[in-house]
C-alpha cells in the first residue's frame, strides 16, 4: 500500500497552513479543540465560524454553484489534517456545514438554497438536529412529533430530546409525522424550523459532566412557513437517511489527532508514576497504541471508499465501533493510572486533570450517539457480513 499523497496536494496544503498561521491566533487558538462547547465560549466560537467563512474554508466540498469550492475527498482530508495539526477549535457550525447544508444542496428548493446556504457558508446561522425523541432513538421511524398544514404554514406539536446545542442555535431541522395512516417510514416529512418563536420551548439538560450540551425541545403549536418542507410530504425518511450519509469520514481526522495526543499524555503519566515496568500496564498501553494505528489505517480505507465510490460504505460502522470502544478503554486506563487523584476533579476546575476526567466521562456517550454500538453491530451483521435481519 502506498500512503504518500499526490504532489499536487502540496500547494493546497501550503495554502491552508498559511491561512491558519495568520488567522488561528490569540483568543481563537485558546478556544482549543475539546468537546466542551460551553455557553461562555459560544460567542467567540461563532466569531471563529465567521472568520473561517470569510476565508472561504466552510463548505469546501459543496458545488461551486452554491458557493463551495468543490474540492476532492483527498483535498478535504488534507484540510482536516491541517486543521487538526493546528488544533483548530471545535466548530459551532458542524450541523450546518456537515448535515443540513449538503441536504439542501441535494434536496432543497431554490428558495431554500438561496435562503440558507449563504449564511451557513459565512458562519452566520447555526443549526441543530431535531431527530431523536423520548420514544424514538435507534428506532427513529417510531417518532411521534406531528405536523399539519394550516393555510400558509406548517404547525408542529411534539417533543425532541438530546438535541445538541439547541439552546445556542437559530434553526433546527425536524422530522415530523405528516400522515398518521401511512406506513411507519412513509408518513414522515423533513422541516426547517426557526427556534426563536413562542411555540418552541428549549430546556437544556445538564449532563453528568455538569455541562449543558444537549436539550429537550418542545413544540406546542410551533410554526414554519409552508415552503419550509424539504422535498414532498412523506419524503422525510429518504431525505433523513441521506442527511446521515453525508459524513465522509474526514471528520474523524481531528478526533484521531486528539486521541493520539491523549495517548501520549497517558503514557507520560504512566512513566511519571513509575508504572511502565508493570507488565499489565505495559500490555494495556501497547494495546492502545496498536488500536490507534489500526484506526489510522481504517481511516485511509474509509477515505479510499469515498474517493472510489463517493461514500464511506457500511464499513464505516466498523470504524465507529472501534474508536468509541478504544476511547472508553484509554480513558479507563488513564483513570486507573491516576488512582484516587482521578476523583478530585470538579467541573468548574481547569487544567490537565479536568480535561482527562472530562474525556473519561464524555467517552461514555460515544458508544451511544451517531448510532449505538448495538446498532452498529446490526449494520455490520446485515450489510457487511450479509447475515439475516434481526
Ligand atoms: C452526546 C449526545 C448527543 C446527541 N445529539 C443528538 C442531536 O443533536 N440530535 C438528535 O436527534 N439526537 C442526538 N442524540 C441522540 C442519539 O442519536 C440517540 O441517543 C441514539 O440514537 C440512541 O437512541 P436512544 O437514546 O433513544 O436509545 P435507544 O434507541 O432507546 O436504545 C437503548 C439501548 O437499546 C439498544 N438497542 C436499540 N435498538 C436495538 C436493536 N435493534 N438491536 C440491539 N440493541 C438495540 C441500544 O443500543 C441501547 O443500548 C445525541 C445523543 C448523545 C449521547
Amino acid at each position: 500500500m502506498d500512503f504518500t499523497y499526490p504532489p499536487e496536494l502540496d500547494t493546497f496544503r501550503a495554502e491552508i497552513r498559511s491561512w491558519l498561521e495568520q488567522h488561528l491566533t490569540g483568543e481563537f487558538l485558546e478556544l482549543g479543540n475539546g468537546e466542551d462547547l460551553g455557553a461562555d465560549t459560544w460567542p467567540l466560537r461563532c466569531r471563529w465560524e465567521q472568520e473561517m467563512g470569510a476565508g472561504g474554508w466552510i463548505g469546501l466540498e459543496w458545488p461551486t454553484a452554491y458557493g463551495g469550492r468543490e474540492v476532492s475527498a483527498m483535498e478535504s482530508l488534507v484540510f482536516a489534517e491541517e486543521y487538526a495539526r493546528a488544533s483548530g477549535p471545535t466548530r459551532a457550525g458542524t450541523f450546518g456545514e456537515g448535515l443540513i447544508g449538503p441536504t439542501l444542496v441535494h434536496f432543497g428548493s431554490d428558495i431554500q438554497k438561496e435562503r440558507f446556504l449563504g449564511p451557513i457558508l459565512r458562519g452566520e446561522e447555526i443549526w441543530c438536529q431535531g431527530f431523536s425523541e423520548p420514544g424514538a432513538g435507534s428506532d427513529l421511524a417510531g417518532l411521534a412529533t406531528k405536523a399539519r398544514l394550516e393555510g400558509d404554514q406548517w404547525v408542529i406539536d411534539g417533543q425532541k430530546v438530546w438535541t445538541s446545542q439547541a439552546h445556542l442555535s437559530e434553526w433546527i431541522f425536524v422530522l415530523a409525522r405528516t400522515d398518521g395512516a401511512a406506513a411507519k417510514h412513509k408518513g414522515i416529512s423533513f422541516f426547517l424550523v426557526p427556534l426563536d418563536q413562542p411555540g418552541i420551548e428549549i430546556r437544556p439538560l445538564v449532563d453528568m459532566l455538569g455541562d449543558q450540551h444537549f436539550c429537550e425541545v418542545f413544540f406546542d403549536g410551533a410554526t414554519t412557513a409552508a415552503d419550509m418542507i424539504v422535498g414532498e410530504p412523506g419524503d422525510g425518511w429518504k431525505i433523513a437517511m441521506a442527511t446521515l450519509g453525508f459524513e465522509r469520514g474526514t471528520a474523524f481526522v481531528g478526533q484521531l489527532k486528539k486521541f493520539a495526543t491523549e495517548l501520549d499524555i497517558v503514557i507520560g503519566l504512566a512513566r511519571e508514576r513509575g508504572l511502565t515496568s508493570d507488565p499489565v500496564m505495559r500490555q494495556r498501553l501497547a494495546q492502545s497504541h496498536i488500536g490507534l494505528e489500526l484506526m489510522r489505517f481504517g481511516l485511509f480505507r474509509t477515505v479510499t471508499s469515498v474517493v472510489r465510490y463517493g461514500r464511506p460504505g457500511p464499513e464505516a460502522s466498523i470504524g465507529k465501533l472501534q474508536w468509541s470502544k478504544w476511547h472508553q478503554e484509554l480513558t479507563e486506563l488513564c483513570t486507573d493510572i491516576l488512582g484516587a487523584e482521578a476523583t478530585l476533579d470538579h467541573h468548574h476546575t481547569t487544567g490537565l486533570l479536568h480535561d482527562l476526567q472530562h474525556s473519561f466521562l464524555f467517552a461514555r456517550s460515544q458508544t451511544i450517539y451517531a448510532g449505538s454500538s448495538e446498532v452498529q453491530h446490526n449494520i455490520i451483521g446485515e450489510r457487511v457480513l450479509g447475515l439475516p435481519k434481526d
